[in-house]
This record gives C-alpha cells, structure tokens and sequence, in this order.
C-alpha cells in the first residue's frame, strides 16, 4: 500500500482513542508526519499527553462531521493516506442509541472518503470488526464469505462503512486496507469486559456478577499484536501497492478465551479469588453481544504474519496492565 511509511503524511482520524493512540505513536516511532483529529467523545488528550514533545504531531480536536474543519485539515496536510479509528466503539451503549452509530461510524466514513475524493487522497485504512458477520453461533468465518448479517448497530454501521469504501475505491481508484478487528486490547483501553469487571469489583470486592452465562467465548488481541499485523501489511514486501483496490483481512488470534475464565484472571490478580460470582443468565451478556466467536485466519497467515501472544495471555497482560 505504501513503498515507505518514513517521511509519510499520515492523518489518523479518533486517533485519541485506545487503538488509534496506539497506532499515532507506532507512525510517528517509524518516521512518518502525523495529523491526528477527534472529538473527544471517547478518546482523551491523556492517551497522547505522553507524545506532547513529538515535532511530527499536530493534534487537532475536531468532529469529522464539521465538512469545513475537514477540508481545512485536507487542505493544509497534503496527506499519502488516511487511518480510519474513529468510531463509536462503545457497542452495548449503542444498543439504547442507534443514531451514535449513523453518526460516529457510519457517516464519518462518508465524511472521510467523500473529503479524500475531492483532495485526491486515495490510500485508506479502515478499522473494521468481527461484528460485520453476526452471530455464526462460533462457526470460523473467512473474509470470502460475503454474507455480512450483523446482529448490532455498530456492526450494521461498520457493514455499511465497507460497502462505502468498496464504492468509493471502485468509483475514484482508492486503494483500501480494511482490518475486521477481534476485541483488541492493552493499554488504555476504557471499555468492555475487563475494564467493567474491575470497575465492578473496586466498587464491591465482596462478589462478582457476570452477565450471561459467562460461556461467550472470544478471541482476544493484544493491540502490539493489532499493530505488528498492520505494519506487515503496509509494507510493499506483501504486494498491496498502487491500484490493488480493496483488501480485506481478519485479524485475530486462533485462541479464544470465555467470560467465565476472564472473570477468573482478573480475581486472580485482584487477590479476590473464592469470592462469589453471579452469571445473569442467557447466552450473551446483552441484546447485539455474539456470543460465541471464531474466525478464519488462514488468509493472512498466508502472508507470513501471525499473533505473538495466545488470547489468554493478551488478556492476562491487559488485566494486569489495567490494575497498575
Ligand atoms: P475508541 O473509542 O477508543 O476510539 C475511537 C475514537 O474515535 C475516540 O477517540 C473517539 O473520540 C473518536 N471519534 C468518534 N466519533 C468521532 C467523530 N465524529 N469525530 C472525531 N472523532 C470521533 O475505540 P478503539 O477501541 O480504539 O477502536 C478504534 C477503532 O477500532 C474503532 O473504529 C473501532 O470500531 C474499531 N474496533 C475496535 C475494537 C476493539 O476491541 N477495541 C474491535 C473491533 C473494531
């Protein structure tokens, strides 16, 4: 996709966020210039606070949907390409407001590929997820399986965010990278299950209570992992260069790990073992939640790319990470 990320005018867009933190620092550590824009919605100045002295970063607070504040962020950056982070990533929230999902996934999308039309900008990464396919009952699913069927707003949002890219890269020549993210994790994150049963646990560590039946199973990603994968596939080595159009990839672990053993993990490191826990039942811990995942890998472990770490171990560093 890119010959050389050294020199290169990246804009990371929700790049405050947890991923998009991450993925600002990995660009800057490699060379390149990086325009960062969010709303602050989600993410925080605190996840860049650390790159404060970094010349290369020119952090801008800003809504996506502003169209002028957009095209003045195009018109002075002269951007190679554009990381799409930003999101609402906050899934079970969603489910009482569709409308943050229209807005914060979906139309920043157009915003975003509409903005890159007009300047002539034609490389993309998009962060896609595993909720595009729906509930597959934890059957593996592979990107050639074209039948999207999402369960939940964010994933009928993000569905919707593809089909966008695969017109716009059809109609103006783009070239698209799209990653279907598992649940990615590390830190910083602010979100999801680990974060929930520690708030839950330092509010009262006399007990636990788990929704679901603590049987949802997943595969968790550290997000070193997330951004290794990523940089493989920039690099030219891997044939996604000028003119490839759209490329989709699953990218994940092939372990998985339940509810119920993450609940074990964090009261492990927490001391509270043997303390009780209450499952609320049914099979996924809200209405939306897939239950049971696996994914297909075999596509880009064709590439040569694979995860470091198992998903228990992510989420063992991740709990560990969260409680320092
Ligand atoms: P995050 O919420 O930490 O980051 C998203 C960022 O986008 C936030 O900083 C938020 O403030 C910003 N944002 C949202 N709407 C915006 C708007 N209208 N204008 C400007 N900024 C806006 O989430 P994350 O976990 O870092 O996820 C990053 C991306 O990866 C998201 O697109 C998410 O859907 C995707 N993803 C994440 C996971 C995961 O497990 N964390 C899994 C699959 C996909």
């Amino acid at each position: 996709m890119m010959k050389d990320i050294s020199g290169m005018r990246a804009l990371v867009a929700g790049g405050a966020g947890f991923i998009g933190s991450h993925l600002v620092e990995a660009l800057l550590d490699q060379g390149a210039k990086v325009v960062c824009i969010d709303n602050l919605s989600l993410g925080s100045r605190n996840n860049l606070a650390h790159l404060a002295d970094a010349k290369s970063l020119d952090f801008r607070e800003m809504d996506i949907l502003d169209r002028d504040a957009l095209r003045a962020v195009f018109h002075s950056g002269h951007f190679d390409c554009v990381f799409h982070m930003a999101a609402n990533s906050d899934i079970q929230a969603s489910g009482e407001n569709p409308e943050v999902e229209y807005r914060n996934t979906y139309s920043t999308t157009f915003h975003l590929l509409e903005t890159m039309r007009m300047f002539k900008v034609n490389k993309l990464f998009f962060a896609s997820t595993s909720a595009v396919y729906g509930d597959r009952d934890g059957m593996a699913v592979s990107e050639s399986n074209t039948m999207l069927s999402p369960i939940s707003y964010y994933g009928a949002a993000k569905s919707g965010a593809e089909s966008l890219i695969q017109a716009f890269s059809h109609m103006n020549q783009m070239d698209a990278l799209i990653f279907r993210f598992p649940n990615v994790i590390g830190p910083r994150l602010t979100h999801g299950v680990i974060h929930d049963f520690i708030a839950r646990l330092k509010a009262d560590p006399s007990q636990l209570t788990v929704l679901g039946d603590g049987n949802q199973t997943k595969p968790y990603m550290d997000v070193s992992d997330l951004l290794k994968g990523l940089f493989h596939l920039l690099s030219p080595m891997q044939g996604i260069d000028s003119g490839h159009g759209v490329s989709i990839y699953n990218i994940g672990v092939e372990t998985r790990t339940s509810v119920r053993r993450i609940g074990e993990i964090v009261l492990a490191q927490m001391g509270l073992s043997g303390i009780p826990v209450h499952y609320t039942g049914g099979k996924g811990g809200w209405r939306g939640d897939v239950p049971r995942f696996a994914y297909d890998l075999s596509k880009i472990h064709q590439t040569g790319w694979r995860a470091a770490l198992t998903s228990d171990e992510a989420v063992e560093r991740a709990v560990n990470e969260a409680l320092k």
